[in-house]
């Protein structure tokens, strides 16, 4: 890869089709798509990505990644290296309510499908992503923090911190839920912050994991356990802030008692504790994605509640989107920074990552409640799922992210 990190950084960077802010694991997945198909792509980055080693335990944050998320990093090259490092497939989700409520078990084998999706480290999704990038000879300005934006004549300039100016067409915005970006550009997230944390732990259990993920949910929060590679897994707590703060502040020995008092026997006996921390949860989403010359995408663009394990996924499907977007637009002989062109990412992305915000706060709302009525609606809504395999089997494909309008790098026979 071309580490442009001096003030020799050659013309050809200063000059890319695209640049793109943030490299995540959407930021780098999606630049790795925008060279491969042909764009000259700047990708600038303000902290260096830890270096990934098998060698070390697996880094606390973790994501489940749908079918339609593996599809598009297997078409830009970087699914390849997951695999073959270190992912947890799971092939059926068990969910149920409190301790006693009906178990609705999603399984891939229903809807013939070798998996659901599988548990990885975000570390080697972007660890895998950059390395697709640096394979098709990307150019990464890091560290560089972008300071400034204008546009004049169809052209924006970043200023970096470090006085250098860049300018392109287009630039993407990937740099996460405080985006810099967005704020430059003047764009609003009214952003809801939920009266919970995440506590989320890696694991040292005393059975190799399962191919199943587990998922209760308590009015309290959801609660769950997804298997990652041997006796290995990853614990999310969610609660009140207080209750978080005391879990937190108990020994490893403690904290582990009080996982065996709280969660199921048949989760099996936890062995130690190998990372632990805890995230807030907020809700935003951006009123626009689009300005001349400015996409956002990923978190930039939007957060949602993680009990599904969505956020990455729609982060993945609005860089395939726009990917198409673009391409669509070269042919035409467009310009690819117009906002009109810009505009055709937003009514597709937009709709669909409000729907899946607005289900998601839905199911946290309503399992949140203890109210009869919305304990009896859930309940159908569960048992539902367990008994119509019509219905079962639609929520299945819905959570892999192979419904609705797929981009084509997610698609099974992906053509750009
Ligand atoms: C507890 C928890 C569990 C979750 N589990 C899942 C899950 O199972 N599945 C799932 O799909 N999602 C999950 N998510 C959501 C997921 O983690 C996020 O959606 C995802 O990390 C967003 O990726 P991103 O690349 O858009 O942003 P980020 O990961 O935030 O990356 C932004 C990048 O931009 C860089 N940057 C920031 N500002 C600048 C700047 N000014 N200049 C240059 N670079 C900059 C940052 O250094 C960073 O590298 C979970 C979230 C939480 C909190």
């Amino acid at each position: 890869m071309a580490l442009l990190n001096g003030s020799s950084a050659p013309q050809f960077a200063l000059d890319a089709d695209v640049i793109v802010v943030g490299a995540g694991m959407v930021g780098a997945a999606c630049a790795s798509a925008l060279l491969q198909a042909g764009f000259r792509t700047l990708l600038i980055e303000n902290n260096p990505p830890p270096a990934f080693d098998l060698g070390d335990e697996p880094g606390l944050r973790v994501s489940a990644v749908s079918r339609a998320s593996e599809r598009f990093l297997a078409n830009i090259g970087a699914w390849q290296t997951v695999a073959t490092t270190r992912a947890a497939p799971y092939n059926r989700m068990a969910v149920w309510e409190h301790d006693s409520g009906p178990e609705t078990v999603f399984d891939a084998a229903e809807i013939a499908e070798s998996t659901l999706g599988h548990i990885v480290e975000n570390a080697l999704i972007q660890h895998a992503c950059l390395g697709a990038y640096e394979r098709a000879d990307g150019a990464l300005l890091c560290p560089a923090g972008v300071t400034a934006m204008s546009r004049q004549d169809g052209v924006t300039t970043l200023s970096l911190d470090d006085g250098r100016t860049v300018s392109t067409r287009l630039v993407i915005a990937a740099d996460g839920a405080r985006s810099t970006m967005r704020a430059l550009a003047g764009i609003d997230a009214p952003a809801h912050h939920y009266a919970q944390r995440a506590l989320v732990a890696t694991v040292a259990t005393a059975c190799t994991q399962q191919d199943v993920t587990w998922q209760r949910f308590k009015p309290s929060g959801p609660e769950a356990l997804l298997p990652l590679v041997g006796p290995r897994a990853s614990l999310v707590w969610y609660h009140s802030p207080e209750r978080v703060a005391e879990l937190e502040s108990l020994s490893d020995t403690d904290l582990i008692a009080a996982f065996h008092d709280h969660f199921p026997d048949r989760l099996g006996r936890i062995e130690a504790i190998i990372g632990r921390g805890s995230f807030p949860l907020v809700r935003a989403h951006a009123t626009d994605y689009v300005q001349p010359g400015l996409a956002l995408i990923g978190d930039a663009a939007h957060s949602v509640h993680p009990l599904a394990g969505q956020g990455v996924n729609l982060g993945f499907m609005d860089a395939a989107a726009l990917v198409d977007v673009l391409v669509d637009a070269r042919a035409a002989r467009r310009d690819i920074g117009h906002v009109r062109v810009l505009r055709r990412f937003q009514r597709w992305r937009r709709g669909e990552n409000a729907l899946m915000s607005e289900a998601l706060h839905g199911i946290q709302q309503g399992f949140g409640s203890d109210s009869p009525l919305v304990t009896a609606a859930r309940g159908a809504v569960l048992s539902a799922g367990q008994k119509v395999g019509v219905a079962r089997r639609a929520m299945c494909r819905h959570a892999m992210g192979l419904s609705g309008d797929l981009p084509r790098l997610a698609r099974a026979d992906s053509v750009l």
